[in-house]
């Protein structure tokens, strides 16, 4: 069995907030009985935090993977968003399509709740007082409170992609 394509991501920690010491290296082989596999391990050199999982590879093919945001403590899931991944919110009318994206990276339901909000304070700048603005940027607020239930998306097109539930065991 022999790796045929490697990734690596290297990120803040989504649990301890180190910079750059997050690292998921995904690697495809091609399994005998299960087609192209992709092996990952993710961990954090500073706190120990580790996790490993396997997933088909896809090719030519979605996958969604969601995950419902109930209250606060579901704001610490862990995502990895892999390259050629969009992130949806429906409920919220958020989306970040994977071209705007960089290569592949990973943060939490919260990291992803900033960037929309800093996505959409750019696009509101100078027109705050606006509704469409006003209401969007108040359920942001809200959201990141874990104050709103919603659904967060993932349409992954590798199975590169993973969420992890907050305080999931550490191996
Ligand atoms: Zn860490």
């Amino acid at each position: 069995m022999s790796g045929r394509y490697y990734t690596e991501i290297v990120s803040d920690c989504p649990v301890c907030g180190a910079r750059r010491s997050f690292i998921v290296r995904q690697t495809v082989y091609n399994m005998p009985l299960e087609g192209p596999t992709v092996v990952a391990s993710a961990k954090c050199l500073k706190c120990g935090y580790r996790t490993h999982w396997i997933t088909p590879y896809e090719e030519g093919r979605e996958r969604r993977l969601r995950y419902h945001v109930k209250g606060p403590r579901d704001l610490n899931a862990i995502l990895v968003v892999g390259e050629n991944t969009d992130v949806l919110i429906p409920e919220l009318g958020l989306e970040f399509l994977s071209s705007e994206l960089e290569q592949g990276y990973v943060t939490t339901i919260e990291g992803v709740l900033e960037r929309f909000r800093a996505k959409a304070e750019a696009s509101c700048r100078g027109r705050e007082e606006e509704g469409e603005c006003r209401r969007r940027l108040r359920e942001i607020g809200e959201a990141m409170e874990g104050r709103r239930s919603f659904t967060v998306e993932l349409v992954d097109r590798h199975g590169r992609s993973r969420i992890i539930e907050p305080g999931a065991p550490v191996e």
